[in-house]
């Protein structure tokens, strides 16, 4: 590790959640890379070794004390999801791995059944890969056709185009409600309207969001919202769908096996209702429990403290990386959440990167797994800096000298 890291000033008093992660023992980690999954407080890996050591069985079977515990763990977190999103019913929300499984459920279980050549799935030019590929997968095997709607130069959808690309064939719309590659903010309740005007059902891609802003999903209005629960400060291999009651109803099982059923014979099987008939063999319980626990230490925060500590961290993050001369911002919405991504004149961002990390600085370089919108932008790959509630404004100085003391060494 560089000198730079080791005497780093590590006074973080202003900070009242970095000490809750165990991560930051390491007093010289500058972790800027919670977009792509954030670091996991105490309360969580407690829970979940507390869960695991003195709760655990399988779920929904056993008529026994610990299998009876364990269920109610885990259909406990079902219920603080549905509370979290909004959702009128804890039915309304089935776990899956993460964002990228809820969008592919959703993909086969919804869309496929609906999609016949000359119909329309219709995203954006910002999505993640896992809002793309599994739209293409669908197109490919039904002959219908994926339709993307432009984003503008700061990097916000076009809305105009956006709605006049709905029409009579589309299926479906799904978006993000944040970019993880540019950041922007998307106007989803307005964006959901305009497909709800064509009688267009709406997913949205709330990975980078959840742990941002409050989510209101009736608020929005959306007929699907997915997340995971390594961007909230909850353990990875767990997220969740949330699918109106009436399409979850409606839509076929996707995956086959245990405790998606009612009755297996070989002549015939019964399936269970939502979301059970979605969550076929042992899910991940232990991770409900971590991703409740995320959420209860969310909650116990408030989002008026964690929005207030955003905007104050993303201000400053603006001010201070907007003095550092060949630095370039991709994505400049007017609505911005948690990131900054940006190319440094004459330097690859993997340069950067590397760069930042001898000096113990995480942040990520890469297409960010939206390689179209890179594209968009002219840009084979960014640096990203994305902000979580332990990050400081010594996360950010230290960021800026880095790039600095960087910009001398390359001669840039
Ligand atoms: N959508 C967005 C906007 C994301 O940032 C990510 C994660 N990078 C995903 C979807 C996929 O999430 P996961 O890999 O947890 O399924």
């Amino acid at each position: 590790m560089s000198q730079a890291a080791l005497n780093r000033d590590r006074t973080r008093s202003a900070n009242p959640w970095r000490g809750d992660f165990p991560v930051f023992a390491d007093a010289s980690l500058v972790y800027l890379d919670s977009a792509a999954s954030a670091q996991k407080p105490a309360v969580v890996l407690e829970a979940m070794r507390e869960f695991a050591a003195h709760s655990y069985a399988n779920i929904h079977r056993g008529v026994y004390r610990l299998s009876e515990q364990a269920t109610a763990a885990y259909e406990g977190a079902r219920g603080k999801v549905r509370a979290f999103l909004g959702a009128a019913s804890a039915r309304e929300i089935v776990f899956t791995r993460g964002a990228t499984e809820a969008v592919n459920l959703v993909a086969n279980s919804f869309a496929r059944p609906r999609l016949g050549p000359g119909d329309e799935i219709l995203i954006t030019h910002m999505e993640h890969h896992a809002n793309i590929v599994p739209w293409q997968m669908v197109c490919g095997q039904t002959g219908a056709t994926l339709k993307v709607a432009p984003v503008t130069d700061t990097g916000e959808v076009d809305l105009d185009a956006f709605a006049a690309l709905l029409g009579e064939q589309t299926r479906l719309a799904a978006f993000a409600h944040v970019s993880n590659a540019l950041g922007t903010v998307n106007p989803v309740q307005e964006m959901t309207a305009l497909a709800h005007a064509h009688g267009v059902p709406v997913l949205i891609d709330g990975a980078q969001a959840v742990p941002h802003l409050p989510v209101d999903v009736r608020g929005i209005g959306c007929d699907f919202y997915v997340f995971s629960g390594h961007k909230l400060y909850g353990p990875d291999g767990i997220g969740a769908l949330y699918g109106k009651a009436e399409h979850l109803e409606a839509m076929p099982p996707w995956q086959g096996g245990g405790d998606m059923i009612l009755s297996v014979s070989f002549d015939k099987t019964l399936y269970a209702e939502a979301p059970q008939k979605f969550e076929a063999g042992t899910p991940h319980i232990t991770g409900a429990v971590g991703l409740g626990a995320a959420i209860d230490y969310l909650e116990g925060i408030g989002w008026d403290a964690i929005t207030a500590h955003q905007q104050e961290l993303q201000a400053y993050a603006a001010e201070v990386l907007g003095g550092i001369g060949g630095l370039k911002l991709v994505g400049t919405a007017a609505r911005r959440a948690g990131l900054f991504s940006f190319v440094i004149d004459g330097i690859h961002p993997h340069d950067v990167g590397t760069f930042l990390a001898a000096e113990n600085i995480a942040v990520r370089s890469g297409h960010h797994c939206a390689q179209p919108v890179m594209e968009r932008f002219g840009v084979p790959a960014t640096t990203r800096a994305s902000l979580g509630l332990y990050n400081t404004r010594s996360d950010v100085d230290a960021l800026a000298a880095a790039l600095r003391r960087m910009k001398e060494f390359f001669g840039a």
